[in-house]
């Protein structure tokens, strides 16, 4: 597997780069106080194809590879990490779960607009009472006699919740069948007995979208159904093995970005009469810092060359995932700890790294369910070779 980027793939970075410096960057601190989310960004982020980088050209999207999406996600997520998770959201968890089991009338009405940035997507598998273990929805799809569901129940941590237009939603259909009785649904904003809760005042992250969503006999007809009565929870977990590359990327952009910060402040501070990057200590941080985003890096391009290959790439995603996130925390308290004193206030912008950096081992799986995963597919690949 080569490493090397096309030129395609640079010209992409480059023009995440440039946006991400010049559009996202000027408003990110204040965002980040009063955590208000950035709508006119997330409109220009539609507008130049970062909303729908992955979906086909013929359905509204980009049709970029999936090393293009984690390499604008990085230079995003570097600025700032919340209009990374909003982007990713919508990508990962959204427009692949339409275009890859929607039907073409879904595609055409759901998928193309989301595609284009026109209107917002959110994924709602978590629960009050479910997170790790989402075989135990408690939300119900109900069957009714002219063949419409009625849902019932409520959904927590929802990303873009507010603000989103088109919800997957997942719901128990068929409880007999346990997990293979889930089915996936799509829901609009405004219908209904569908009602949005108030945004989570959170620790990092704090200009996306957070909220409960809930549902009271909210009908939905069968041709809201995504892929086939009882498939959710397969079509559940597989969208979160590709949204793992997108939080990977996100937590990489996090690190490098608070990395960034600790090589530009090591040069200006001096102690002891001379620049601090003269001193062994901090140049070994720096050196670590250094080696352990270049080591999620690879992770990440790996995990994405074989999704784009059509390869399983679900332990490479979770490797990919717990990895990234935990170097995201590392480098960021690093940052910090090479800034000092001036790391542990605002001004300097490493302790919103580390603020944001932690999400990453929490959402879309967390970094204990990741290691089962690993695990897992480990033991699977050895049963098959023996
Ligand atoms: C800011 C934010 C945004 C989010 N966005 C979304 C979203 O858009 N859509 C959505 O559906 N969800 C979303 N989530 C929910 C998120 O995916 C869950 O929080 C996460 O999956 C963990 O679930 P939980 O919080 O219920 O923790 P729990 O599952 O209750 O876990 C608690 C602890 O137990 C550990 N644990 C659980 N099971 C095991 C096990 N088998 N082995 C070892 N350890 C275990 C966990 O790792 C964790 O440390 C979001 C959450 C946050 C905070």
């Amino acid at each position: 597997m080569t490493f090397q980027l096309s030129e395609d793939h640079q010209a992409i970075r480059d023009a995440a780069k440039e946006f991400a410096v010049n559009e996202i960057a000027p408003t990110a601190v204040e965002r980040d106080k009063t955590a208000e989310f950035p709508t006119e960004i997330v409109q220009k982020m539609g507008e130049l194809g970062f909303m729908g980088m992955m979906v086909a050209p013929e359905w509204g999207g980009a049709g970029l590879d999936t090393v293009c999406y984690t390499l604008a996600l990085e230079e995003i997520a570097k600025v700032d990490a919340s209009c990374a998770v909003i982007m990713s959201v919508n990508n990962s968890l959204v427009c692949w779960v339409i275009e890859t089991f929607g039907t073409p009338e879904q595609k055409e009405r759901f998928l193309r607009p989301l595609a284009m940035g026109g209107k917002l997507g959110a994924y709602c598998l978590s629960e009050p009472g479910v997170g790790s273990d989402a075989t135990q929805q408690a939300t119900t799809a109900t069957l009714q006699p002219d063949g419409s569901y009625l849902i019932n129940g409520a959904k927590n941590w929802i990303t873009n919740g507010t603000k989103a237009d088109h919800y997957i939603v997942f719901a128990q259909s068929d409880p007999a069948k346990k997990h293979h009785g889930i089915t996936c649904f799509l829901v609009e904003k405004g219908m209904p007995g569908f009602e949005i809760g108030l945004k989570e005042d959170k620790l990092g992250i704090r200009s996306s979208d957070t909220c409960s969503l809930g549902f009271t006999d909210v009908r939905v007809g069968p041709d809201r159904i995504v892929g086939a009565e009882g498939q959710g929870f397969k079509i559940a977990m597989e969208t979160l093995n590709g949204g793992r590359i997108g939080i990977a990327a996100q937590a990489l952009g996090i690190a490098s970005g608070a990395m960034e910060k600790a090589i530009r402040y090591s040069f200006e501070r001096h102690a002891f009469g001379q620049p601090i990057n003269h001193l062994q200590t901090i140049q070994f941080k720096l050196a670590d810092m250094q080696v352990k985003t270049e080591a999620a890096r690879m992770l990440i391009f790996r995990a994405a060359r074989k999704k784009d290959a059509g390869e399983n790439y679900i332990k490479e995603a979770a490797m990919a995932k717990l990895y990234a996130s935990r170097i995201a925390m590392e480098v960021a308290t690093e940052a910090i700890q090479v800034h000092g004193g001036y790391g542990y206030v605002r001004e300097y912008l490493v302790e919103r790294a580390l603020r944001d950096a932690k999400i990453t081992e929490i959402y879309e799986g967390t970094s204990e369910i990741q290691h089962i995963v690993i695990a897992r597919q480990l033991m699977k690949e050895y049963e098959l070779s023996n």
